[in-house]
């Protein structure tokens, strides 16, 4: 049977290209496979090899997202129970990895939750809703100046948790500001080798981040990138491959989260972490199962 079905092979195929390429895109993906790295088609592997931009997201991509609650600051008089009580009670709604920190923070502490009403996330800012009869706002200094909260006591400190590359989140009870709460996302083991592996490669390596620039520029600061984008709304993250593209940059971004959907269908190609969300995975090209930036290089 072998004889026969490579005879007739031989015969139809008279080119040999017309075996090999899709041959040995085949053995590609399926190597590639071996090593925890899902290629959704011949095209994507080959648009890889001419990537000459990888852009990376922060949270969940170069960072674990498993962020943990590090700091909380009190202020106007308000209680540390009184404040995670109502601001876990508030993001047990919210699927953000920066809400399932703090929901876990107030568990540690056996802390009872109460129900939330009229919730409302704002995407790239946080999230807002009623809670025992009070009105809370959380999310990053953005909101709170959207808002009109005065904070202006705050902004030091906040800004000494960011250069620890921690994330100073603020938050208000009744429109009057009660605390900050700083949450820190360790980064991947392998995240600083795999980032120089690529640079080494003459990649020019990007972060884009919707965290404050502070945080920002100190994880970039840890993992050797030289080159990143803070505080980008989610609907400006796809814009921002486009301005890469429009330069003939061919453009490999990688995320894991709703928020980087839109930027990874943009993209040339786009990379998801097999840790990540689902749309991110079924928006992307080429799944990375372990979730580690080495995949990439
Ligand atoms: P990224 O995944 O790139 O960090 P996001 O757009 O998801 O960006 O979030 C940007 C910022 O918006 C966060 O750093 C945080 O300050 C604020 N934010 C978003 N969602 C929440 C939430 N559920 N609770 C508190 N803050 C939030
Ligand atoms: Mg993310």
């Amino acid at each position: 049977a072998i004889v026969s079905a490579t005879t007739v092979l031989i015969i139809a195929c008279p080119c040999a290209l017309g075996l090999a390429t899709p041959m040995s895109v085949m053995v590609g993906i399926g190597k590639a496979a071996e090593a925890g790295v899902l290629i959704r088609n011949g095209e994507a592997l080959q648009t890889a090899s001419k990537i000459t931009t990888v852009i990376l997201d922060k949270t969940g991509t170069i960072t674990l997202g498993t962020p943990k609650v590090t700091d909380v600051k009190l202020a106007n008089n308000f209680t540390e129970t009184e404040v995670l009580q109502l601001v876990a009670s508030l993001e047990s709604l919210s699927e953000h990895p920066l809400a399932l920190a703090i929901v876990e923070s107030a568990r540690a502490l056996r802390i009872q939750l109460s129900a939330a009403h009229d919730f409302n996330a704002i995407p790239g800012l946080g999230v807002e809703a009623n809670v025992d009869g009070r009105q809370l706002l959380f999310g990053n200094e953005k909101l709170m100046l959207e808002r009109g909260i005065d904070h202006t006591d705050y902004i030091e400190s906040a800004q000494d948790l960011a250069i620890e590359a921690k994330t100073p989140l603020y938050f208000a009870i009744d429109n009057k500001f009660a605390a900050i709460i700083a949450v820190a996302d360790p980064i991947k083991d392998d995240s600083v080798a795999a980032i120089k592996r690529l640079q080494k490669n003459g990649i020019r390596v990007v972060m884009l981040t919707g965290d404050n620039r502070d945080t920002a520029k100190a994880v970039a600061k840890k993992v050797g990138i030289n080159e990143f984008f803070a505080e980008v709304l989610p609907q400006q993250k796809s814009l921002k491959i486009q301005e890469f593209q429009q330069r003939n940059e061919i453009v490999g971004m990688t995320g894991d989260g709703i928020n980087d959907a839109p930027a990874l269908a943009t993209a040339d190609v786009g990379i998801a972490m097999g840790t990540g969300t689902d749309i991110a995975i079924e928006s992307a090209d080429i799944v990375l199962i372990r979730g580690s930036l080495h995949g990439i290089a």
